[in-house]
């Protein structure tokens, strides 16, 4: 039973994860982490701090017309 303590631990992912920003969807970066940039990450803030999870961008104003729900 002792066999997975002494199996190095190939298995295991590497401390870099390819993790995504939840703001723009992009590759995030190392100091902004979990975000891409600043930026994101200031707009994620801000939308905790707004209450809602619908904070003007300035994307959505093309999607405006969509009915995207
Ligand atoms: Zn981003």
């Amino acid at each position: 039973m002792s066999d997975e303590n002494t199996k190095p631990a190939a298995n295991v992912a590497p401390l870099r994860k390819a993790v995504s920003c939840p703001i723009c969807k992009r590759p995030s970066a190392r100091e902004h982490y979990p975000f891409c940039s600043n930026r994101c990450r200031d707009v994620d803030l801000n939308r905790w701090l707004s209450g809602s999870y619908a904070i003007p961008v300035a994307d959505d104003e093309r999607k405006a017309d969509e009915d995207e729900i």
